[in-house]
């Protein structure tokens, strides 16, 4: 029986808040669901283990998903959906579409190669371990995409309209500006920086009633050390010890700064000219897309082609075990940026051993992850079952980053007009949301609250 006191307009916070993994927030009236980005939780085992239990909401009632961009923790969980009967659509540019396809396509063969080894070698404690999702359920979602380009209002039904306008962030990105029963919500997304190494800058917006806007690095600056120059210290160090430098990387955006940089080092002659190996089918993928889609970032065509100058590309598994035959000095970069699977894990079996090789974390690190376990300083870190000492050296740069820190964010909420009804801070730990929820208020006096996993807010 319909409640007559049921608010009109509820905001559901499935994911994405109080941890930067799992993004999914429903916004409910009585006729109508959208969620907007459907996120894999990565990380901590309690957060994973989340992953695996009944999507938490009426899978039947959803009229649509709204993504914000590529990452998987903003599109992973979308087969899980579709396995449990989502229909679409799936709106999002059309980068965002693509970048999609490349992430879920490894997201569902990382998956299922966990699965296999874990029942090969016997360490999972399920029998058999069985993958979240498969390439199969993958092709079933990506038809339900419809695309649409930003700053251009689409009607969803007689009650919502949403806008995507730049974040950003990485390529496609998007901010989405949604009118439901006369209020405007904007939501973030994973929000960029003020000055983007490739991206345009996120679009500023006058109006918002809610601000739902992420919190990341609600708690930090980032380095204001120019990237080029602490990644050449890092290489030319490496190079003087003999070493292999690995660098752990996102397909999505670090990668490609990663070349450029490298690149554009090599070629002023700032660093040895040491061979370049990218080992990340998904971000060779991915990469190509930056070759395609010229209008979304603010790259020229000479810095394009500089970015792919003399890199060895290694698409083949089997060649990537081949690299390491010569030990001489070079760069691999290679998936997962957090080092949670991926190829880069094969490198580090074998180079983490030696105090010579360098590894180089050049992104965020969820806590619980490998990448966070090494960048604590962990004497060992278990690869495919099996512990390895880590006498590599372990640095960390803090000058590359695809999201906003606590002044860009700032900076970015300044050009509001006027107060909002209120701000939700999702998408940070704890700490990050809380620091960022007092700078706001201290510098706005605005309305701020802290997003709680699983709560709902009743908006009037
Ligand atoms: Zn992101």
């Amino acid at each position: 029986m319909k409640n007559e006191q049921q608010p009109p307009l509820q905001l559901k916070f499935l994911g994405g808040a109080g941890t930067v993994t799992g993004s999914k927030i429903l916004v409910k009236t009585d006729n109508h669901q959208v969620l907007i980005d459907c996120g894999l939780f990565q990380g901590l085992k309690e957060l994973r283990l989340l992953n695996w239990r009944k999507p938490p909401l009426d899978v039947a009632k959803l009229d649509a998903v709204i993504l914000t961009h590529g990452h998987l923790d903003h599109c992973g969980y979308l087969p899980v959906l579709v396995k449990y009967g989502f229909k679409g659509p799936i709106y999002a540019t059309k980068p965002t579409r693509d970048v999609t396809g490349i992430i879920l396509r490894d997201s569902a063969k990382i998956q299922e190669e966990d699965a296999q080894e874990a029942n090969r070698y016997g360490y999972s404690r399920h029998h058999p371990a069985k993958p979240l999702y498969n390439e199969r359920d993958v092709e079933r979602t990506l038809p339900l995409f419809e695309t649409h380009p930003q700053d251009k209002w689409i009607e969803l039904n007689e009650e919502m309209k949403f806008c995507f306008r730049n974040s950003g962030h990485i390529l496609g990105s998007s901010i989405v500006e949604f009118e439901c029963l006369g209020r405007k919500f904007v939501f973030s997304g994973d929000l960029g920086r003020r000055h983007p190494l490739l991206m345009h800058p996120p679009a500023l917006l006058p109006t918002a009633d809610y601000i739902i806007l992420e919190s990341t690095y609600g708690d930090k600056l980032h380095s204001e050390t120019s990237p080029y120059q602490e990644i050449a210290e890092i290489v030319n160090h490496t190079f003087s010890k003999g070493g292999i430098l690995v660098i752990p990387s996102f397909a999505v955006e670090r990668a490609q700064e990663l070349l450029l940089i490298l690149n554009t080092l090599r070629q002023e002659k700032s660093i040895p000219p040491m061979p370049i190996y990218l080992d990340s089918p998904m971000g060779i993928n991915v990469t190509e897309l930056y070759l395609n889609y010229t209008d979304w970032h603010s790259l020229s065509p000479a810095e394009c082609r500089t970015m792919m100058h003399d890199v060895h590309i290694i698409r083949d598994f089997e060649l990537s075990l081949h690299v390491l035959d010569n030990i001489n000095p070079k760069i691999i970069i290679a998936g997962s940026g957090m080092v949670t699977g991926g190829r880069v894990l094969y490198y580090l079996e074998k180079l983490l051993g030696d105090k010579k090789n360098t590894v180089l974390l050049a992104g965020f690190q969820a806590p619980g992850t490998r990448g966070s376990l090494l960048r604590s300083g962990a004497n060992d870190i278990k690869i495919h079952g099996s512990y390895y000492t880590v006498h590599a050296e372990v640095k960390q740069i803090g000058s590359l980053s695809a999201h906003a820190d606590q002044a860009d964010l700032l900076w970015w909420l300044s050009h509001f007009k006027e107060a909002p009804t209120r701000i939700f801070l999702n998408h940070g730990e704890a700490q990050a949301s809380e620091e960022l929820r007092l700078k706001i208020n201290d510098t706005y006096g605005w309305n701020v609250a802290i997003a709680k996993m699983g709560a709902t807010y009743n908006l009037w």
